[in-house]
């Protein structure tokens, strides 16, 4: 039997956001960042529509989620950002996908293993991941297919994002590579000078908002939708949910749906969220429960138990109701939600 909660996944909105994040690239081609399981949408129906629309180059973290992707569609390449740990080397060399190299020990492991095709990231400042420009000499020899770096910043405007850039371009003169990879969602924002031969958008692909330059371009993805459980008329002095934090000055009609913060509607939403049904906007009362969220549904009268209305996910919007960032609000929403989507 279906949940009662549901993901509705709108297909002609990720695949246009795709082709817009293309189009700044210039000539670049343009990747997709699916780790996570694809941020929360499901890796595998998002490698399927986006290599139906032309991609040709996906990432993931880790094996594990590598191996969830396979089969790969005809024609598409997957990274795996993390590298070779000992324990991944059987996946890796029994797969179809490359791994990034980060570390001088993932690279000398991936030399003893017969070195093929990989990837490298290069820290050009992050400090995260990524092998320091100044031990590129333990490269020579590698099969390299992207040589890539990650920019810390690149929704700020700050100087660091042009030096990690020059950083990147300076390791490439020494360093043979068929391809080079720098921006995710906000770098590709930051112009073709930043996009170079691939770039490696997540967020964006699935309607976070990056930089304010994609604002009017880019188109929700994800509604999350949920049932009324129960409806009910609270009189003027009662209060609704845990701890009693919201309390009716009126009498007010409340719904409550089906849904809470086990499924990543988080507590942050108390009292800021809100959902809607037809033209109606029904604002959050009260607390969040793990399961259960109460709506004001004084403004659709004919909302009834078993009715749908989506929640608010917006998602610029939704993480300044929430406190929550972007990336937080996709990946976390829960495994409970059935995926439906629209194509
Ligand atoms: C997650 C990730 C991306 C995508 O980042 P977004 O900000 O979601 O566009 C690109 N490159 C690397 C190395 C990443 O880890």
């Amino acid at each position: 039997m279906s949940p009662p909660h549901r993901l509705r996944l709108d297909c002609a909105a990720l695949v246009a956001n795709w082709r817009w994040l293309q189009r700044q690239g210039g000539g670049a081609a343009c990747g997709a960042a699916v780790k996570a399981d694809g941020y929360g949408l499901g890796a595998r129906e998002v490698v399927a529509r986006l290599a139906a629309a032309g991609c040709r180059d996906f990432f993931v973290s880790t094996w594990a989620e590598a191996a969830a992707l396979m089969p790969l569609p005809a024609g598409v390449a997957l990274s795996v950002l993390h590298g070779v740990r000992p324990e991944d080397m059987a996946a890796a060399t029994a797969l179809p996908a490359r791994p990034v190299l980060n570390t001088p020990e993932q690279v000398r492991r991936w030399r003893e293993a017969g070195g093929g095709a990989c990837d490298v990231m290069i820290d050009t400042g992050i400090n995260r991941l990524g092998i320091a420009p100044g031990d590129a000499d333990l490269l020579d020899g590698l099969a390299i297919e992207t040589l890539m770096s990650h920019l810390a910043c690149a929704d700020e405007d700050v100087p660091q994002n042009a030096d990690q850039r020059d950083a990147l371009l300076a390791v490439a003169q020494r360093v043979p590579h068929r391809r080079l990879s720098l921006a995710n969602s906000a770098g590709v924002c930051l112009g073709p000078d930043y996009a170079v031969d691939l770039t490696r958008p997540g967020l964006a692909l699935y309607g976070g908002l990056p930089r304010g330059e994609a604002a009017g371009h880019l188109r929700q993805v994800v509604f999350p939708e949920a049932q009324v459980l129960q409806r009910r008329r609270v009189p003027a002095g009662a209060s609704v949910g845990y701890n009693a934090t919201w309390t009716a000055t009126q009498e007010t009609e409340i719904a409550v749906l089906n849904i809470g913060y086990a499924d990543g509607i988080l507590r942050g939403f108390s009292g800021t969220g809100r959902a809607r049904v037809g033209d109606a906007t029904l604002p959050f009362v009260g607390r969040v429960s793990m399961d259960l969220v109460a709506i004001d549904a004084t403004a659709a009268p004919g909302l009834a138990e078993g009715d749908w209305v989506t929640i608010n996910y917006d998602l610029p919007a939704a993480a300044a109701a929430s406190g929550l960032s972007q990336y937080e609000l996709l990946t976390g929403l829960g495994d409970r939600f059935e995926r439906v989507w629209s194509d």
